[in-house]
């Protein structure tokens, strides 16, 4: 399976693609988590990005598609895919269209993992990351056994710094303008299909799967 995850920040979309991923094995190219690698590494690209994604605004479409093209050109998809944050805007569908026409392939189907803005920010504001291996938690309603650390890797799980109420309100505003022409570019290929993200993650999962 090819697929899309797409929704507002916060609906659950690395939480319920890592779920996916551990019992289908399909890999999961993760935009944010690219991103936040090259700012780590303070690479040029990092830098540069660092500056829109502090704010929650979108990485501009040039760079977002230049990293987007060599990671599934340089790829092995055997198994499929699902692409979590990306696209986020029409142009960068379109794009992502004509990269796969140009490798033979073409999407299965589009998830729109929904939830309304109050529950996206309570879910932001209590979510922990871990910098190493990229799990994602929540203080209450997904903590980690050994508070404040990795089940998986046992490494110090952090903040995102754009976790935080003024950024996460501007995202989700982000979020809002750009995705309406996507959802409609993936709706008149008959391609979209909307999943309720405010309930439990196992049920979400085995929706998607069906
Ligand atoms: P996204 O990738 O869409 O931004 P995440 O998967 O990172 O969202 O989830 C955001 C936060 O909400 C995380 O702290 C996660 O643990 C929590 N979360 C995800 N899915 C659910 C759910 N179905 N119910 C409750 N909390 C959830
Ligand atoms: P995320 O981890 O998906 O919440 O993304 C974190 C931040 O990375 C976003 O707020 C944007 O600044 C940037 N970003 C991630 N994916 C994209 C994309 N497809 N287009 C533009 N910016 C992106």
């Amino acid at each position: 399976m090819r697929l899309v995850f797409l929704g507002p920040p916060g609906a659950g979309k690395g939480t319920v693609s890592s779920v996916i991923n551990a019992e289908k094995g399909i890999p999961v190219i993760v935009m944010g988590d690219i991103l936040r690698k090259e700012v780590a590494e303070q690479t040029e690209l990092g830098k540069k990005a660092h500056e829109y994604m502090k704010k929650g605004e979108l990485v501009p479409d040039d760079i977002i598609i230049g990293i987007i093209e060599k990671v599934l050109k340089e790829g092995n998809w055997n198994k499929g895919f699902i692409l979590d944050g990306f696209p986020r805007s029409l142009r960068q569908a379109q794009a992502l269209d004509e990269i796969l026409k140009s490798m033979g392939l073409q999407l299965d189907k589009v998830v729109l993992l929904d939830v309304p803005e109050e529950v996206a920010v309570e879910r932001l504001s209590g979510r922990r990351i871990c910098p190493k291996c990229g799990a994602v938690y929540h203080v209450k309603n997904m903590p980690p056994k050994v508070e404040g650390k990795c089940d998986k890797c046992g490494a110090e799980l952090i903040q995102r710094e754009d976790d935080k109420p003024e950024v996460i309100r501007n995202r989700f505003r982000v979020y809002q303008n750009a995705i309406k022409p996507v959802i409609e570019f993936y709706m008149n290929k008959g391609l979209l299909v909307k999943i309720k993200g405010n309930r439990p993650v196992e049920e979400i999962v085995k929706e998607i799967l069906e």
